[in-house]
């Protein structure tokens, strides 16, 4: 069969990888949506309960809702770029070494962009970034 795509993947691999990316992306547009309605919802809330002289809003909450919200950008992000790499036939190609991502990886982090060797390399240099390709799974 001859094909434009040059990945070691089948096309029906492909397919069902990016059927799940897309599926996560609109899973985190939805988040984001409703983390937006909360936020402004909270905001106005607040306008209000200045004015009750009421502390009703609680800051802790506003601050998690903004967290979440910078790590659903950012999967949002690299969901989106994982789905432009499947169209650009990089996919599955760890973007630090140029080695193959194993399926079963991409299976379980389908926006992942580098391999589990620089995954630990990245965690190690850098721990704050410890649930950059982690963290996001565990909220969908
Ligand atoms: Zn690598």
């Amino acid at each position: 069969m001859v094909g434009t795509l040059h990945t070691r993947f089948s096309e029906r691999t492909l397919e069902s990888l990016s059927a799940q990316l897309m599926a996560r992306r609109d899973a985190i547009c939805r988040c984001l949506e409703s983390l937006q309605i909360e936020l402004t919802d909270a905001a106005e809330h607040r306008d209000c309960s200045d004015l009750l002289d009421e502390s009703s809003v609680d800051d802790a909450d506003l601050n998690t809702d903004r967290l979440l919200m910078a790590q659903a950008r950012r999967a949002l992000a690299s969901t989106k770029a994982a789905l432009e790499r499947i169209a650009d036939d990089t996919y599955g190609q760890c973007v630090t070494c140029g080695e193959s991502i194993p399926l079963v990886r991409l299976r379980a982090l389908p926006d992942t962009q580098i391999c589990v060797d620089c995954s630990r390399a990245v965690r190690k240099h850098a721990p704050e970034h410890e649930d950059w390709d982690a963290g996001w799974t565990t909220l969908v």
